[in-house]
């Protein structure tokens, strides 16, 4: 895998949205202008929705299913995601959002049975490809998941950690403050390194994950839930904090939380579960626009209903 060469990031950021029983956009004067083309591409007659954000992408999907030995869980899915950019994956439980996250960064080469089909670039790169070490891909896309899982060590060893598992030669303490710094917890923190992880409250436990991970400054952060485990005040920090990570970062996170998708994302991916002519279920991809126009003016009429609490 080459460097990432992710300069130049545009500090726009992510526009409030009320909270609503219909999730509605207030400001899109700060979101991406994204000029809505044609799909991108026919994969079969029903494909979805796709538009495409302005640059080239990370990373990006084609056709992508996944199995879990003969079930696919999810099927054909086409997917950008823009660099510095917050993408959000919504839809309801059982359809595939977390089982197309873990594709990004071979997460899912750890299920035994799970078997990917399709393409997954990185910086125009096949992922998947013989010869790619997961190890090295999942220092460049990262990943946090739904409960905080610090490591039963010090706040700072769980921030070292993934530095001295790569052999990091520089001064540790200052990548340990500057990550610290990164995920807003080094003032809360500074004065009790040696302290438990564990002893931290959910919010900071979440946030110490964040840190762990940008630690070792990957190009890409994968959330999964990441806030649903957390009150509403450890949810703002962490919306806030995803808002300061993408000057540096792409962060692409999976919510069952639509108002916290229209808060924070530019783009969202809406999936949904369907039943196939051979009645077998299956996880798909319906419409992927910018945040704006998904919550407001879908293309799909199952987005709509969705997005509008008519299911799910
Ligand atoms: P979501 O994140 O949208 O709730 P998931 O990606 O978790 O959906 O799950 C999609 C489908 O794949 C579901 O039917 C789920 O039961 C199945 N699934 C998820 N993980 C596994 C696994 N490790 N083994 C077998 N089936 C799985």
């Amino acid at each position: 895998m080459t460097d990432p060469s992710s300069s130049g990031a545009p500090s726009e950021r992510a526009g409030r949205v009320q909270e609503s029983k219909v999730a509605t956009v207030t400001s899109s004067k700060d979101r991406p202008q994204v000029h809505i083309a044609a799909p991108a591409r026919a994969l079969e007659a029903e494909a979805a929705a796709v538009s495409q954000p302005p640059g080239p992408p990370v990373m990006e999907l084609r056709d992508v299913s996944v199995f879990y030995d003969d079930f696919e869980a999810v099927r054909g899915t086409t997917l950008p995601v823009g660099q510095n950019r917050i993408t959000a994956m919504i839809g309801p439980s059982g359809c595939g959002k977390s089982t197309i996250l873990r594709t990004l960064n071979r997460m899912n080469d750890l299920i035994p049975g799970a078997r990917v089909s399709g393409t997954v670039t990185y910086q125009g790169q096949d992922i998947y490809a013989p010869g790619v070490d997961p190890i090295q891909v999942r220092r460049r896309i990262g990943m946090v998941f739904q409960k905080p899982n610090p490591f039963p060590k010090s706040i700072y060893d769980n921030v070292a950690y993934g530095l001295r598992v790569n052999g990091f030669k520089g001064r540790l303490d200052d990548r340990v403050e500057e990550a610290l710094t990164g995920a807003a917890l080094w003032d809360e923190v500074k004065d009790k390194l040696k302290s438990s992880g564990l002893a931290l409250s959910g919010g900071q436990q979440q946030r110490l994950c964040i840190a762990r991970a940008i630690a070792v400054q990957p190009d890409v952060i994968l959330m999964d839930e990441p806030a649903s485990a957390l009150d509403p005040i450890a949810t703002a920090k962490i919306e806030d904090l995803m808002r300061e990570l993408i000057e540096r970062y792409t962060i692409v996170i999976v919510t069952h939380n639509m108002q916290q998708a229209a808060r924070v994302s530019h783009y969202t991916a809406f999936f949904t579960a369907e039943v196939d002519d051979k009645q077998v279920r299956y996880g798909r991809l319906v419409e992927f626009s910018d945040t704006n126009r998904l919550f407001t003016n879908p293309t799909d009429p199952r987005t709509e209903a969705y997005v509008t609490g008519r299911f799910g």
